[in-house]
């Protein structure tokens, strides 16, 4: 909120005070001799009412209206005023309003002025006098002003919301309805608390004071479970969503977003141990963006992530003061309250989750409950993620080689069949190679030494392909290279390159099948090669491949093999 804002409250807060305790005590002079005792017993019950508040998003929900209407009805609109002005005092030290929230102060009492003589206004609108006053005849009276202090407060808190905390109008808000059900049991005990005490006196205060104070804790402990479970629903529905996430990148990211939608706060990171003690931030949420940022490792010596590594447990911290002392913190200098909670997996730490607000007293303990709980499943879902993408990376590379193999060719292929109905690419180009007597290196070298030329075959391909195509293999000694948007000429162009490539340079491999040690010696290998280019020489991908096939065996092998050759159709 902007400091003009906060400086115009307060004006108001000084200028105002003095103007409305006078009009109140002209309208309603005091008369408290003699019921001093009786003043303090219901401030008494007005603070420790004050005590026990609901807080929803931001506004505190209190029963103080079930009292501060007994001192209204009997004492006047002064005294209730006065007493309803120290009670939001209580309230506000209560909820710790830190140095830089003081605004609240005066923005509250200036609520409650006006409560208080809004309503008192109605009351005396409708004839409502004080003292004395009978269920019967002055029944009309009090309902209207317990009404109109309802609606001026709700009006006013919309107010604010609106003009001040520039937040969206909403009517039905959660706030709204604790508020009319509170009101609804708080404001029939006060009625009753009034009659009582016309008759009792203060042994009234006691009789129903004490139930009203117990219905407030009850209510503010309700108010918790309510909560608790709102969050424990949603926590469930996001572990659903995390572990049904199939790759890392997604499962920190419905994490991080869900996470920073349902707690209030600044900041939040998720941090990956890698490797034994190597930290590194890979999701950042700073002045209201997800960044995607993969840092520097950073040993785990400092900071509160460190703090959480090391003693492998979650933390909750309150106020900066808490947690200055640990050493090298790279939150911002804003940062006040800290949520650390470490990611477990099968006894392994494999992450940390810091959450951070610039207020203080901004986390509680059911949401680092919850934070825990998360953490859990994020732990759960992250290998799951992992596990998955390495399986599928196995189910897709050939062991031996590391090149993709025939599965993932197929569907390849597939795809880049649709792109080329798509026009989204122009050609596509098969080639197939087939290394010439290739049972001889087995048959001369052994099957290790063959292998040997396969990985180093391997590496040559990918090196000359590079981002140009994909290079699989196909099986045993062969392989096939795709090449998007290649022209046929180009096409065996690459493919003659390629040969020499292969067929000019030795391959060095351990003479394996020698009595004597091992040596390396170099050989020299040449591959047949075949091309076949759609959609000129094939339709589908089935011909595509028996096209190419057909042109390496016919026009290559038989041919006298270490040749290219084109389908011809
Ligand atoms: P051609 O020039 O007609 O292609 O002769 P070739 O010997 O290369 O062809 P053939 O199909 O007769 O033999 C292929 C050989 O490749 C047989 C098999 O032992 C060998 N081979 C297939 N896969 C592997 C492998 O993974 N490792 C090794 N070392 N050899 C393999
Ligand atoms: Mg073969
Ligand atoms: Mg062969």
């Amino acid at each position: 909120m902007d400091k003009k804002v906060h400086v115009a409250l307060w004006i108001c807060w000084i200028i105002a005070t003095p103007i409305f305790l006078t009009v109140a005590f002209d309208i309603s002079p005091p008369a408290f001799k003699g019921y001093e005792w009786d003043i303090a017993a219901f401030l008494l019950l007005m603070c420790l009412v004050s005590i026990w508040p609901i807080i929803i998003n931001d506004t505190s929900i209190f029963y103080v209206q079930g009292v501060s209407l007994v001192v209204f009805l009997f004492f006047g609109l002064f005294i209730e005023m006065i007493l309803t002005q120290i009670a939001v005092i209580v309230l506000l030290l209560k909820v710790r309003v830190g140095f830089k929230d003081l605004y609240r102060y005066p923005l509250n009492a200036l609520l409650f002025y006006c409560i208080s003589l809004g309503g008192a206004g109605v009351y005396y609108l409708v004839g409502g006098t004080h003292g004395l006053l009978t269920f019967n005849e002055d029944f009309l009276a009090i309902i209207a002003y317990g009404l109109s202090v309802f609606i001026i407060n709700q009006s006013l808190l919309s107010f604010f919301q609106v003009f001040i905390f520039k937040m969206k109008f909403k009517f039905l808000t959660r706030g709204f309805l604790w508020e009319l059900f509170t009101s609804l049991l708080v404001f029939p005990m006060g009625i009753g608390l009034y009659f009582l005490y016309l008759q009792a006196g203060m042994k009234a205060i006691f009789f129903v004071g004490i139930p009203l104070l117990g219905l407030s804790i009850f209510l503010a402990l309700y108010y918790k479970t309510q909560r608790i479970n709102h969050y424990l629903q949603q926590a469930s529905e996001i572990g659903h969503q995390l572990t049904e996430r199939l790759q890392k990148k997604d499962v920190l990211d419905i994490f991080m977003e869900k996470v920073t939608n349902m707690i209030p706060l600044e900041a939040a990171y998720i941090i990956d141990v890698y490797e034994k003690d190597k930290l590194r931030i890979v999701r950042k949420f700073e002045n209201g963006k997800i960044h995607v940022n993969v840092e520097e490792a950073k040993s785990p010596d400092r900071g509160i992530s460190g703090h959480v590594y090391i003693m492998r447990e979650s933390v909750i911290f309150h106020r900066r003061k808490q947690w200055k002392h640990i050493h090298k913190s790279q939150l911002p200098e804003t940062v006040e309250s800290v949520i650390g909670v470490p990611v477990i997996r099968n006894q392994d730490l494999v992450g940390i989750v810091i959450l951070a607000s610039n207020k203080k007293h901004a986390f509680d303990r059911a949401q680092l409950m919850i934070i825990d709980l998360l953490s859990a499943y994020l732990g759960v879902a992250v290998e799951n993620a992992k596990n998955y993408e390495e399986t599928r990376r196995q189910s897709e590379h050939c062991p031996l080689t590391g090149l993709y193999n025939y599965r993932y060719l197929e569907h390849k292929l597939d795809r880049e069949f649709k792109h080329l109905q798509q026009r989204k690419l122009d050609t596509l180009t098969l080639i197939l190679l087939d290394i010439d007597h290739f049972k001889a290196v087995n048959d001369t070298y052994g099957h290790h030494a063959g292998n040997e030329v396969l990985i180093q075959l391997s590496k040559r391909l990918l090196q000359y392909v590079r981002k140009k195509g994909t290079v699989a293999r196909y099986g045993g000694e062969e392989f096939v290279i795709l090449l998007p948007n290649f022209e046929k000429q180009n096409s065996v162009a690459f493919a003659e390159e390629l040969r020499q490539l292969i067929a000019n340079q030795p391959f060095e491999i351990e003479h394996s099948l020698q009595n004597n040690n091992s040596r390396t010696i170099s050989v020299f290998i040449t591959a047949s090669f075949g091309v076949a280019t759609a959609p000129i020489d094939a339709d589908d991908t089935f011909s595509l491949i028996r096209h190419a096939d057909r042109a390496m065996y016919i026009g290559a092998k038989k041919a006298g093999r270490n040749k290219v050759a084109a389908y011809v159709s």
